[in-house]
């Protein structure tokens, strides 16, 4: 897993019913299901960027983009995934009720970007 990251974007905040999306992206060759795969359903956008969720628990667990794993929701990981979020973008279009850290040293760890 690399680039881990927390969105705000409206998208994400409805993808992940949350505050912002928890996500790291990773490449595809290194990646393979244990099991379960049978279990996937999935939700493609517009864009060809989708997601794909468990049909028993409804957890959502992997983005994908054009047919191919792109990432993991560090929500639905066990365990330490030994990475931490190194940015959080699109905090423009954050949810009116989310209130960020106001911690002086946090200013530089925000992107103010908007997804309109
Ligand atoms: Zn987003």
């Amino acid at each position: 897993m690399r680039d881990a990251r927390s969105c705000h974007c409206s998208r994400c905040r409805k993808a992940f019913s949350a505050q912002a999306s928890a996500y790291a992206l990773l490449d595809e060759e290194v990646f393979s299901w244990t099991s379960g795969e049978e279990l996937l359903t999935s939700y493609i956008g517009e864009q060809g960027f989708g997601l794909q969720f468990c049909k028993v628990c409804g957890s959502t667990l992997t983005g994908i983009y054009d047919g191919r794993i792109h990432g993991v929701t560090l929500g639905c990981v066990d365990g330490d995934p030994d990475i931490e979020i190194g940015m959080h973008i699109y905090v423009g279009s954050k949810a009116a009720w989310e209130v960020l850290p106001q911690e002086e040293s946090r200013a530089a760890f925000y992107q103010a970007g908007s997804d309109g």
